[in-house]
């Protein structure tokens, strides 16, 4: 797929690939934008609006358990980004944002490169910021510089736009999506009790939402051989769920809200300390806005004044 058929037009659609042409039908559609780059998009009007009113019922779902509300912009500081140990794991998904450090000569010579079509990049340095992968990745440690924890632990909310680099023809697989958040930083117990919980109302929340879903363990894409082990642990230790709806393919429906424990990994990395002294658990639960949008229009229709009734009133009351 070269970049100038990634911008989607309905002719140029492989049909035999569902998933593009069903991109190319969000496009026609005007719910996606496409930009030239695969995974890549701008959204139009309505399916912000679907955006904004999922993002309003995950606060009616969540909003009345005394979160912490941070926003941070779609980027980590670079430290915070290497002691997450996020490249020991996902080094091929990761989004280091570099930029020109050199001297006049050094300009002129990639004035040069860029008008002869070569490679400009050379004097391209590494800044102190690099796109944050989830949006969770900020909170760690921001709460661990406030020191030990309260006795009850910590409950945050974040919602952020993530970098992934996956490009895809899948609409549902982009390379800069938003994800909503909530996490719990605190004893084991408080930990679990929160996935619990969560695994409980993203089902019934869902539900209202009149969409097919299915809740199944699941691992995260480890790099390499070795990440076949950690998915493996990972899945045994059922550490990961995802709450799947179909929006490409029937048969592989997609993650749309996905429900971590991390055990005492973010703890330990940036020594998070519970009141009575032990090392912090950490778990999150997230929504992937993109997604439930799609899955919305996917099972709805592209028109949401003629989605049921029920789930109408449930999104715009
Ligand atoms: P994860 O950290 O991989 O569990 O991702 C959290 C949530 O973000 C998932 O449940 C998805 O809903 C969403 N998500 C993950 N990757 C992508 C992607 N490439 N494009 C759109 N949404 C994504
Ligand atoms: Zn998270």
């Amino acid at each position: 797929m070269s970049m100038t058929d990634s911008a989607g037009t309905q002719a140029d659609a492989p049909q035999t690939d569902s998933q593009a042409a069903y991109r190319d039908e969000l496009v026609a559609a005007g719910l996606l934008i496409p930009t030239g780059v695969d995974g890549l998009y701008g959204r139009g009007g309505v399916f912000e609006d679907v955006v904004e009113r999922f993002d309003a019922l995950v606060t009616v779902w969540g909003g009345t358990d005394g979160a912490e509300v941070m926003r941070f912009p779609p980027a980590l500081n670079r430290k915070y980004f290497e002691e997450s140990e996020y490249l020991k794991s996902f080094p091929h998904l990761a989004g280091t944002i570099h930029s020109f450090k050199g001297d006049e000569r050094a300009h002129r010579t990639l004035l040069r490169r860029l008008e002869e079509g070569q490679d400009w990049t050379e004097e391209q340095a590494v800044t102190d910021v690099v796109m944050t992968p989830a949006a969770c990745y900020p909170v760690y440690p921001t709460v661990a510089a406030r020191g030990v924890l309260p006795a009850d632990g910590r409950l945050i909310d974040v919602f952020s736009y993530c970098f992934r680099h996956e490009p895809s023809l899948d609409p549902a697989r982009m390379q800069m999506f938003r994800m909503r958040e909530y996490i719990r930083v605190g004893t084991p117990e408080q930990v679990m009790e929160f996935r619990e919980v969560w695994l409980r109302r993203g089902r019934e929340m869902m539900a209202s939402l009149g969409v097919p879903l299915e809740i199944d363990v699941a691992n995260d894409p480890f790099f390499g051989r070795g990440g076949a082990v950690l998915s493996n642990s990972q899945r045994e230790q059922k550490l990961k769920f995802e709450l799947l709806i179909p929006i490409t393919s029937e048969s592989k429906p997609t993650a749309c809200l996905s429900f971590n424990y991390h055990q005492d990994h973010f703890g330990h990395l940036w020594d998070i300390r519970t009141a009575d002294g032990g090392v912090a658990h950490t778990a999150c639960v997230g929504f992937g806005m993109e997604r439930v949008a799609l899955a919305l229009f996917r099972h709805h229709g592209f028109d949401t004044a003629r989605w049921p009734a029920p789930v109408r009133a449930v999104l715009w009351g």
